[in-house]
């Protein structure tokens, strides 16, 4: 039902497209990161709860824009197509599509732990499940997100008490918003990057629950005083930049799954690692993999030969399928 293509991810009977990686008629969207969302598309479909999201991403693209709620079916020239959520970012999905009685989904990027900045990770049966992988390692697992918001909260006001500035780095769509919702605001006042701000304000708008934030003021003209005890969430690309300058002295923190890895926060420059990831780690992925039913298992994004290898081991029909990205450079995509 569903081939590879050099522009992504075909279904011919539908005639769409899920995450194209190049302009196409008509995409199907699983969320709005910038590795599976693509400019210049003639139309788009995604979940409605990332409507909003794909639109500030998509900006000028957006007029061809559609949406249709968790759970709805659409039929498209006989394809059921319907969005399940995927509980990686506000409003991503898992894409379900049937025809003729057979069932494919695609994930997507999802999680399975807890995340309050989105709709949880929701199994759907089906007969092929084309999965991401990005950390399909066993080396990745992760701490609970509740130990993980403790050793944050600890940082900060470690800092604060120091009296220097935490700058907490994490994607501005997505990571941002749930480390702020880990955040003990009683420390200190939580300040945001614009970027961040853009993303926080169309959560607030979604109705998600968020601790109060201020946006850091444009050029260098800020009070110094107003950043005493502050944390301020940034996007990554913030590192190693004049725009820290504005906090006087600050410690500069990297919250990701690539922080499980040794050598990966002094490789980016950073004084401190949290391994806060909105992907499943090795465990929860092959749990989410049975979760499906599945017998036909696919693998995209990430350690896609690693994953496989293990699955056709295990007696599942399998296959890696390449992406325009690999691994972190996927990651500089995201942004
Ligand atoms: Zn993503």
């Amino acid at each position: 039902m569903l081939r590879v293509t050099d522009h992504g991810l075909y279904c011919e009977a539908g005639d769409f497209y899920i995450d194209p990686w190049r302009p196409v008629d008509r995409a199907v969207v699983t969320h709005a990161h910038g590795d599976h969302l693509t400019w210049g598309c003639a139309a788009y479909l995604v979940a409605s709860d990332g409507a909003s999201v794909a639109r500030e991403r998509l900006g000028n693209w957006a007029t061809g824009l559609d949406h249709q709620p968790y759970g709805a079916t659409r039929v498209i020239n006989g394809v059921r197509l319907s969005f399940h959520p995927a509980g990686h970012i506000l409003g991503s999905a898992q894409v379900r599509v049937e025809h003729r009685g057979e069932v494919w989904v695609v994930s997507g990027d999802y999680k399975t732990d807890p995340d309050p900045t989105c709709a949880p990770w929701e199994p759907v049966r089906c007969h092929t499940f084309i999965t991401e992988s990005t950390f399909g390692l066993p080396i990745y697992q992760w701490p609970s997100p509740s130990a993980s918001a403790a050793q944050i909260n600890a940082w900060w006001a470690r800092n604060a008490a120091d009296g220097v500035v935490s700058v907490l780095c994490g994607y501005a769509l997505g990571k941002a918003q749930r480390l702020l919702a880990m955040l003990d605001p009683s420390i200190g006042p939580i300040f945001t990057h614009g970027a961040v701000e853009r993303m926080t304000t169309l959560y607030r708008e979604a109705g998600i629950a968020l601790p109060p934030t201020r946006t850091v003021p444009l050029g260098d003209k800020a009070d110094r005083t107003a950043f005493h005890g502050a944390l301020v969430l940034a996007p990554p690309a913030v590192t190693g930049t004049s725009w820290l300058r504005r906090f006087g002295e600050s410690r500069v923190a990297f919250a990701s799954g690539w922080m499980r890895v040794r050598g990966a926060r002094r490789r980016r420059g950073v004084d401190m690692g949290f391994v806060v990831s909105d992907h499943v780690d090795w465990p929860q992925l092959l749990d989410a993999i049975d979760a499906t039913g599945a017998s036909r298992v696919w693998v995209t994004h990430g350690f896609t030969g690693a994953v496989s290898r293990w699955l056709e081991a295990r007696g599942f029909e399998t296959r890696a399928i390449a992406t325009r990205w690999d691994g972190e450079q996927e990651e500089a995509a995201v942004e």
